[in-house]
């Protein structure tokens, strides 16, 4: 204990993908206080208004404390022995009919032990997290363009820019510690151009230089806008394109994520129709606006960072977009110096970690590895001490497929009988609600089951309901939006019989074994999870009072680890995360030992593994040339547009005081004091043409299900005319009723910034 009689510990904030770093102070087995770390480079002592809350998380008044079964519609205290048994048993008698749903906000222990799980003891590959609703698309824009996931900068860019683009991102009340990173740098007398483009005015609009309103789907049109007006003004990069990049369009008859390569004098023939005036009817930005983007990117004195997250990536047009933002920065040389970056962000604490790195996507393996490739699943059973052939080839389903799968009756193909939902809320989360959960509920062959820390609107629904230990309540490690994998050790106890998931997975694995369940063994006959103490014998970790005898995360982090060095996202060993806030991959041994991160990917000057002699390499190019992909893709228009029956847009998202479903935050009180409820946002002159006035409640109705909501005129985010806004963070009003699944070709990722509605007086 510290003088203050606290026990203080370092961990990453629960949250967003920001990262930043708490101190957590401990008091009689309670978390009593919570402090920005000063020492953590992420936020330097700052946190935003969830962080500062952040511990009271832990003690809402409805925590789940014992595992829960429902018999003819009421749910019944088990013990954790019958649950266990029970999924054991369903996943025993049809294992290929199971589904795992996981999360970005699985720790990477329980993400990988999961991932090991499936795909390696069961053969099978329904394996799937909610980040593909979040950032599947960055992940396949930027495999598009550079071979290999992941941004190439850091937050440092953010200190070291000019100017700041955000596409259709609102970091001001998403992920506001890091946006602080640029107000500040004003307060402090620097000159930041902050350039805002949405189709919404937001908070960080009210920061903004300049706000570019576009049209749903206008950011693929500006894009190529602005690679059109650089070319045509012969005012690129010549010399980087030359020495780094090629082109590539996307033949349209069969897309794929590779495309074909074109010579730049063709690139210059499709792009050269997207004249200043053709964007501006596409994206309703003005000409010359985009003129004004084309000839910030040709002036190479100032240094450009574009941001993105959710606008960008929920979207039918999502790998498009992303790729073609890349492009834009490499055809105009914004790359690879400090300040100069095109970079995503994640809304979930580890949806880089645990599902882009450990590759908890159905078609993925660990380390940037694909079940698709025969030498990826070979090298993938080696490293598990696995029989040949234990990994499936064919990818399972995504999120999307899985749940239309689980949601339709076994009679009618629907082959997901039983599914695991570990650590996300599907049935608040989900677009279309009523077709991909609600569904559910008339099905009596589908068993659901959901570990959560509190009831949820997908508890509901669920068959058998799992207590899950949240947070410092249990080890952990995460990997945030610039490439940090963070450390924290279990600090308090979790209540009544709340367990860790990891543990619910290694505990299911071990009842399979012991049923005889050949995938469990590995090579040697041993159990596939088994952990040995110093004379070798095993630690009967799947029982929850010896899982603590040992640390199990560090077990599995150092055996995930061996993956890590396939793709250069190189880990330190685990001890080496003990001791620091956080370390940015690839991690490489210096010759004294010491473990160096990398801030700058692909860049000389910090990325050990460029070539020597080279400026820049992309060594993961997907035209193993060491280049980067520029890519052109046509614009296509949205999948479902307003209409005289349903004339209005409908944009959905997110607002500062709530995280994702609220299921956290909705349960601190002042949070949800300064948040209550959720509203639609409405322009004024919408609501006067409709004779709707402030506060009434209206109905929002889809061609998919309604949601009644009370009217916030202009709001907090003043959409224009034509569009309203929704955030989902309240389980009493499902926007989801009302959006829509399709999905872009290549991430599967929804879109749930644009669909078609009318607004109705009640
Ligand atoms: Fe937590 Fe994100 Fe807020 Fe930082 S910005 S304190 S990570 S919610």
């Amino acid at each position: 204990p510290n003088a203050d009689g606290l026990t203080w510990n370092k961990a990453p904030c629960r949250f967003c993908g920001t990262g930043c770093h708490v101190q957590v102070g401990v008091e009689d087995g309670r978390v009593v206080a919570v402090a920005g770390d000063k020492a953590a480079d992420v936020n330097k002592g700052l946190l935003c208004v969830k962080g500062y809350h952040v511990g009271g998380i832990l003690y809402g008044n409805d925590r789940l404390t014992q595992p829960l079964l429902r018999n003819n519609g009421k749910l019944t205290a088990i013990t954790w022995d019958e649950a266990i048994e029970t999924i054991a048993q369903r996943i025993f008698d049809s294992p290929s009919t199971f589904a795992f749903y996981g999360s970005g906000q699985w720790t990477i222990p329980e993400g990988y032990a999961a991932q090991k799980f499936m795909k390696g003891g069961l053969g099978n590959n329904h394996i799937d997290p909610n980040a593909r609703l979040c950032m599947a698309s960055a992940v396949t824009g930027f495999l598009a363009t550079y071979g290999v996931d992941e941004p190439a900068g850091c937050y440092q860019d953010l200190d070291e820019c000019d100017v700041l683009i955000t596409w259709g991102n609102n970091p001001a009340e998403m992920h506001p510690v890091l946006f602080s990173r640029v107000t500040d740098r004003r307060s402090r007398g620097e000159t930041v151009r902050i350039i805002d483009i949405g189709t919404r005015r937001t908070r960080t609009t009210d920061a903004a230089s300049d706000y570019l309103e576009m049209k749903p789907h206008g950011d693929v049109a500006i894009a190529l806008g602005i690679m059109h007006l650089l070319i045509e003004n012969d005012n690129y990069d010549k010399s980087f394109v030359e020495k780094h990049c090629n082109f590539r369009g996307a033949e349209a008859s069969e897309p794929t994520l590779q495309g074909e390569q074109i010579s730049e004098d063709d690139f210059r023939k499709r792009i050269s129709k997207y004249t200043p005036e053709l964007v501006e009817e596409l994206s309703g930005v003005p000409a010359d606006k985009i003129r004004m983007l084309a000839d910030l990117f040709g002036n190479h004195d100032i240094r450009i960072t574009s941001l993105w997250c959710m606008g960008m990536n929920q979207h039918t047009m999502g790998t498009a977009i992303n790729s073609m933002v890349h492009g834009v920065h490499l055809l105009s040389g914004h790359f690879g110096r400090p300040g100069d970056a095109p970079t995503s962000l994640t809304g979930q604490p580890s949806a880089c970690g645990t599902v882009r790195e450990v590759g908890t996507l159905a078609h993925a393996l660990p380390g940037g590895r694909v079940v698709a490739k025969p030498e990826h699943r070979q090298q993938s059973e080696a490293f598990w001490n696995m029989n040949p052939n234990s990994i499936n080839a064919v990818p399972g389903y995504h999120t999307v497929k899985m749940f239309e799968q689980f949601t339709k009756p076994t009679a009618d193909g629907g082959d997901i009988t039983t599914m695991f939902v570990q650590v996300t809320n599907p049935g608040q989360t989900l677009p279309n609600l009523n077709a991909l959960f609600n569904d559910k509920k008339d099905l009596d062959d589908k068993f659901l089951i959901v570990s959560d820390v509190y009831p949820t609107a997908t508890t509901e629904l669920a068959d058998l309901i799992l207590p899950a230990a949240l947070w410092v309540e249990k080890n952990g490690v995460y990997g945030n939006s610039e490439r940090r994998t963070q450390q924290w050790f279990k600090m308090v106890d979790p209540p009544g019989q709340a367990r860790d998931d990891c543990w619910m997975t290694i505990a299911i694995a071990h009842k399979l074994f012991e049923l005889g369940y050949e995938g469990m063994k590995d090579k040697d006959g041993d159990f596939i999870f088994a952990v040995k103490d110093d004379e070798g014998e095993e630690i009967p970790i799947w029982e929850f009072e010896h899982y603590y005898a040992t640390n199990v995360d560090k077990h599995l982090f150092e055996e995930y680890r061996q993956f890590t060095t396939m793709k250069h996202k190189n880990l330190a060993p685990y001890d080496e995360y003990v001791k620091a806030r956080g370390l940015r991959w690839p991690v490489v041994e210096q010759e004294d030992g010491s473990w160096r991160e990398t801030r700058f990917r692909f860049s000389a000057f910090d990325d050990p593994f460029v070539k020597e002699g080279q400026e820049f390499d992309f060594y993961h190019s997907s035209s193993e040339d060491g280049r980067a992909q520029i890519w052109f893709h046509e614009y296509a228009p949205p999948p479902e547009m307003p209409d005289d029956e349903y004339p209005m847009w409908l944009c959905t998202g997110r607002v500062l005081e709530h995280w994702h479903t609220g299921t956290m935050t909705r349960r601190l009180a002042p949070l949800n004091r300064a948040m209550p409820t959720a509203y639609v946002e409405m322009h004024l002159e919408d609501a006067k043409a409709a004779n709707i006035r402030q506060g009434e409640i209206v109905t929002i109705e889809s061609r998919r299900g309604t949601c009644e909501l009370p009217v916030w005129i202009d709001g907090r985010g003043r959409p224009p005319r034509g569009t309203v806004f929704v955030p989902f963070f309240d389980e009493t009003k499902l926007i989801n009723n009302c959006t829509l699944e399709a999905h872009d070709p290549f991430s599967k990722q929804p879109d749930y910034k644009k669909c078609a509605v009318r607004v109705k007086k009640l």
